[in-house]
C-alpha cells in the first residue's frame, strides 16, 4: 500500500466501500450504521447470528435494497443513487443494473433458471447484458465451467445437477459477468454436509487466483484459512473486525466470545 504525490490521497485500490449504511424495516433498523472496506483481491467473511443483518448487508451493497442512510461505492462510484445537490436520487433501472453487473452475487439458494441449461444459464447475462457475441460467450462459459470442475454438464438442466453442482454453476454464471467483486450469501448453508467441500473448493481456488470478495458464511475453517479479513456483526453493526485468526482466537468483545462459543 503507498500514498500518492498528493498529499492525503490514499492510492490503495478501494474496490468496495460501505459509509455510515443504515437500513430500516418499517420501525425496526436492521443496520445501524455500517462501515466497511475491501480492497482489491481482498476476501472479507462476515459471521453473525441469524437477524443480525449480514444478507441486508450485502443486498444493499448492490442495491436490491434500497437505504436509508450512508452510501456505498464501488470503485468510487456510488451505488444506487445519484446526487442532485445535497439530495440522494436512486438510479433508474437500467444504470442500477448496469451497476449490478458489476457485483456477483451468489445465493444460499442457487436461484438457477430450471428452464434453461447451464450453458444458458451462464452465457443469458454476458450476451443479453453486456452484448458478448454468442461464440465467444460460449467459449468464455466453457473455460468458466471447467474451473468450477462442471465442463461435462453444459447441456445438463439444474434439476439434474446436485445442489452442489448447482452452487457451483451459479458461482460459473456470476463469474461470467467479469464483476468487480463476488458478494456470497452463506452459499453452502443449504447443501448437504457432503457437498459443501466441493463449493467451499471452488471458492478457495477463486481467492487464491486474486478474486475480490465478500463472503457471509458460517464456515469458520474457510474464514479462517482464506480471509484476509473477518467481521462479526451482530444486531445491525459489526462488533468486531480484523485478522480472522485474531478475531477467531482471540476475540476481543463480550458478544464475539458468546457467539463463537456457540459455534466453534
Ligand atoms: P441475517 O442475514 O444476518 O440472518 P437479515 O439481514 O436477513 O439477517 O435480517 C436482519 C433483520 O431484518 C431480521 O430481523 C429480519 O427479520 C429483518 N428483515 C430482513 N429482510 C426483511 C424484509 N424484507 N422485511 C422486513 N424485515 C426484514
Ligand atoms: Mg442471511
Amino acid at each position: 500500500m503507498s500514498t500518492s504525490a498528493v498529499e492525503g490521497t490514499p492510492e490503495r485500490d478501494v474496490v468496495v466501500q460501505v459509509t455510515g449504511l443504515r437500513k430500516r424495516f418499517g420501525p425496526v433498523e436492521v443496520l445501524k450504521g455500517v462501515d466497511l472496506t475491501v480492497l482489491h483481491g481482498e476476501v472479507m467473511c462476515i459471521i453473525g447470528p441469524s437477524g443480525s443483518g449480514k444478507s441486508t448487508l450485502l443486498r444493499s451493497m448492490n442495491h436490491l435494497e434500497e437505504i436509508d442512510g450512508g452510501r456505498v461505492e464501488l470503485d468510487g462510484e456510488l451505488i444506487g443513487y445519484r446526487m442532485r445537490g445535497h439530495r440522494y436520487v436512486t438510479l433508474r433501472e437500467k444504470q442500477l443494473a448496469a451497476q449490478r453487473a458489476r457485483m456477483g452475487m451468489v445465493f444460499q439458494s442457487f436461484n438457477l433458471f430450471p428452464h434453461m441449461t447451464v450453458m444458458q444459464n451462464i452465457t443469458e447475462s454476458p450476451t443479453g447484458v453486456l452484448k458478448v457475441p454468442a461464440a465467444e460467450a460460449k467459449s468464455r462459459a466453457l473455460a468458466l465451467l471447467d474451473r468450477v470442475g462442471l465442463a461435462d454438464k453444459a447441456n445438463n438442466y439444474p434439476r439434474q445437477l446436485s445442489g452442489g453442482q448447482q452452487q457451483r454453476v451459479a458461482i460459473a454464471r456470476a463469474l461470467a459477468m467479469q464483476p468487480r467483486v463476488m458478494l456470497f450469501d452463506e452459499p453452502t448453508s443449504a447443501l448437504d454436509p457432503e457437498l459443501v467441500g466441493e463449493v467451499l473448493d471452488v471458492m478457495k481456488g477463486l481467492a487464491k487466483d486474486g478474486l475480490t470478495m465478500v463472503v457471509v458464511t458460517h464456515e469458520m475453517g474457510f474464514a479462517r484459512e482464506v480471509a484476509d479479513s473477518l467481521l462479526f456483526m451482530d444486531g445491525g453493526v459489526v462488533v468486531e473486525r480484523g485478522n480472522p485468526r485474531d478475531v477467531l482466537l482471540n476475540p476481543q468483545k463480550q458478544r464475539t466470545k458468546d457467539f463463537l462459543s456457540k459455534v466453534l
